[in-house]
């Protein structure tokens, strides 16, 4: 299957796309993703390494651990790519908020679940991870 998904920050000035289907699609609810964000979670997809093209605009780098880095518009803020820098796969993951079609994503589960805010009900029936999925 060749299917191109395409995203972008809420400015427009950084866009991507992404080939192929997501390997894993995540609920993330550890505290970086929430303060990183602005958001009680975040919602990944990752794809392979060779998956993702930056198609317009250059994202800002944030080592956010000694293992990944988190990429952002310079402009507009929006958080859009964490990128595992040791190797771990899937390596690329983007924000499903960030896609044009989030709709074309389907959401298998919840981790870092027991960091969630008490506020947030997980009533979706999926599947929860209380801390690292370790894939
Ligand atoms: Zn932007
Ligand atoms: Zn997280």
């Amino acid at each position: 299957m060749s299917e191109i998904l395409s995203g972008g920050c809420l400015c427009g000035d950084v866009r991507y796309e992404v080939r192929g289907s997501p390997t894993y699609v995540f609920h993330c609810h550890c505290s970086m993703c929430r303060r990183a964000g602005g958001t009680a979670f975040q919602t990944w997809a990752g794809f392979e390494d060779d998956a993702l093209t930056i198609t317009q605009g250059t994202a800002e780098d944030y080592k956010s651990s000694s293992f990944a880095t988190r990429s952002f518009c310079g402009r507009c803020g929006g958080q859009l790519l964490y990128n595992y820098t040791s190797g771990q796969s899937p390596s690329v993951w983007v924000t499903v908020g960030t896609l044009d079609h989030p709709e074309m994503i389907t959401p298998q589960r919840h981790i870092f679940s027991a960091d969630s805010v008490p506020w947030v009900h997980m009533v979706d029936g999926l599947p929860r991870t209380e801390g690292d999925p370790e894939l």
